[in-house]
């Protein structure tokens, strides 16, 4: 695997591709790597010539400057699973490579995306998660971009700046990696202890009640036992919503595609989950 540290270096590999005209997958990650990371390599490997990751944790996509400074960073373990899972390019920039004018974001028009649920909660993310893929793919330039469906929100983001942008990379979207347990994996998993990874669980467990008790009572009664439920179990909710799968919006109906998410803290870590419901 070649490790470019700076976008030069970068660019070299990336004009060898284009000249040997390789299709080209990337998947833009902020590292602590796990198996549903390695699944994003998989599905590029398996569609294109080549597989370019970067691992960069972006400090603009952050809303709290605690959970920046507690992000786990595993570089060596990362470039190890990397190279098991057959990647071909790891970029791996600074903040000042990615930021040469400072840590500012652009400003894009993402609408409603911005003011509900993640949006909602997590003010200036959105615009730091745009403003950094948007720069990632205008260096890479890629034939696909792979996303995890697990940030469900992230993907319509990132669709929404695409479009905004005029990016003609194909976004694809890749199903939710889980513990054996059912917990959705997330680098922030490994800054539970024991007790509290062990009770995580209880998130999809909910998601997956709530699914199956969609014809038997109102959405917003599922939403609010569901919350409890969670609460009961130690968590800190900020939300759970029935929404419209395109829109995020809440619905009342299933006459459209729709999706449970949920986002709650687990002593001060910061998990989120959703499921498809139909
Ligand atoms: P992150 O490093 O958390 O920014 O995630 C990088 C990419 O991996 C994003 O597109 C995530 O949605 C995706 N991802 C994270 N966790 C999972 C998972 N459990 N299953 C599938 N994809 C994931």
């Amino acid at each position: 695997m070649i490790i470019a540290k700076t976008i030069k270096a970068l660019q070299i590999v990336l004009d060898e591709y284009k000249q040997a005209g390789y299709t080209t997958g990337f998947c833009p990650t902020m590292g602590a790597l796990h198996r549903g990371h390695i699944s994003l390599i998989e599905m590029s490997r398996a569609e294109n010539d080549k597989t370019v990751c970067s691992i960069f944790v972006n400090p603009t996509q952050f809303n709290n400057p605690d959970d920046l400074a507690k992000y786990p960073v595993t570089i060596e373990e990362d470039v190890k699973m990397l190279e098991a899972a057959g990647c071909d390019v790891l970029f791996l920039p600074t903040t000042q490579e990615m930021y040469p004018q400072g840590e500012k974001t652009l400003h894009y028009q993402l609408g409603e995306l911005e003011t509900l649920l993640e949006g909602f909660y997590r003010p200036g993310h959105f615009q730091g998660v745009a403003t950094i893929v948007d720069k990632l793919l205008a260096l890479v330039k890629p034939t696909r971009l792979y996303l995890g469906q697990k940030d469900f929100q992230q993907v319509m983001v990132v669709r929404k700046m695409m479009e905004l942008r005029g990016h003609k990379t194909e976004l694809k979207t890749v199903p939710t990696m889980r513990e054996g347990d059912g917990l959705a994996m997330s680098s922030r998993n490994r800054l539970l202890d024991p007790e509290q990874r062990k009770a995580s669980v209880i998130i999809y467990e909910t998601l997956k009640t709530l699914k199956g008790n969609l014809a038997k009572t109102d959405v917003r009664s599922l939403e609010e036992t569901a919350k409890q439920t969670l609460e009961k179990n130690g968590l800190r909710v900020d939300y759970v919503s029935v929404a419209d799968a395109a829109t995020l919006k809440p619905v009342t109906n299933f006459e459209k595609p729709a999706v449970a998410l949920v986002a709650a803290y687990m002593g001060e870590v910061r998990l989120i989950d959703n499921i498809l419901l139909n």
